[in-house]
């Protein structure tokens, strides 16, 4: 049995009104907001945050963020604090995604910017790492989630490594159905595991959740999850609607 505790963080994206972000949050409390096996955690847009917060309120289900400014306050137009987020009760906020790294150039220095603001202000960072591609097949792999995992890390202590998850997502496996095997996910989390080693010794870094996102299904999920280093999914398509999501929760609950 693993010692860390299965998660299932859904990545809403710049999906769903207020309204209906309320709505779906409400059928995933009503369906797991009391269950204690799984860590369950949503991640709305910006605009249902302080919405969403209140359909939480009471269960078990946690809030989380897509994304946050490393400054405290001040000329940032258009973006948010870390404390902003925690006056929503939010306790996680997805760093570093593919998308934030390619559409807005995000650079693994300023992403460690954010995971150390985080950190500072218990915001608990989920670090996404992973290759394109053209990285893969040029075999570069490894060599790319080194990076952006150390670059992301760099200045993070013993003390608050515990608090960090990672997210191994490959990029050519995000939304578009194309999963990666059993094989290749777990191949990178026992590599970012090592490095999770290196950097922090063993015991933490067997503490350390790694997540696998790239079209997690309830189809494909039980047999990612069941591998030794796969402690979660952070899940994009799969998390709009509750009855797939719902299902990734169970798939997690049904790991022992
Ligand atoms: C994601 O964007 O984090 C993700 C994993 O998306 P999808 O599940 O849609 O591939």
């Amino acid at each position: 049995m693993s010692p860390r505790k299965k998660l299932i963080a859904g990545n809403w994206k710049m999906n769903k009104t207020s309204a209906d972000a309320v709505a779906l949050a409400q059928e995933i409390v009503s369906a797991v907001g009391k269950q204690t096996e799984v860590d369950v955690v949503v991640c709305p847009p910006y605009t249902s945050l302080e919405s969403v917060a209140k359909v939480l309120d009471g269960s078990t289900v946690k809030l989380g963020a897509q994304n946050v400014h490393p400054e405290a306050s001040g000329a940032y137009t258009g973006e948010i604090s870390v404390a902003m987020l925690r006056a929503f009760f939010a306790s996680s906020v997805i760093l570093g995604h593919s998308e934030r790294r390619t559409y807005f150039k995000e650079t693994d220095a300023f992403i460690n910017q954010k995971v150390i603001a985080s950190l500072k202000g218990q915001l608990r960072p989920i670090l996404c790492v992973g290759e394109t591609l053209g990285e893969r097949e040029s075999g570069s792999t490894l060599r790319v989630v080194q990076t952006q995992l150390e670059g992301g890390l760099e200045g993070v202590s013993k003390d608050m490594a515990t608090s960090v998850v990672i997210a191994y997502e490959p990029v050519w496996a995000i939304g578009t159905g194309k999963v990666a095997t059993t094989e290749q996910a777990q191949e990178v989390h026992a590599f970012i595991r090592t490095l999770l080693g290196k950097l922090f010794g063993e015991t933490i870094a067997q503490k350390i959740r790694i997540l696998y996102g790239g079209s997690m299904k309830p189809q494909n999920a039980p047999e990612l999850l069941a591998q030794k280093d796969i402690d979660g999914g952070l899940i994009g398509g799969a998390s709009l609607e509750a009855r797939s999501f719902l299902d990734l929760v169970n798939a997690a609950a049904a790991v022992k």
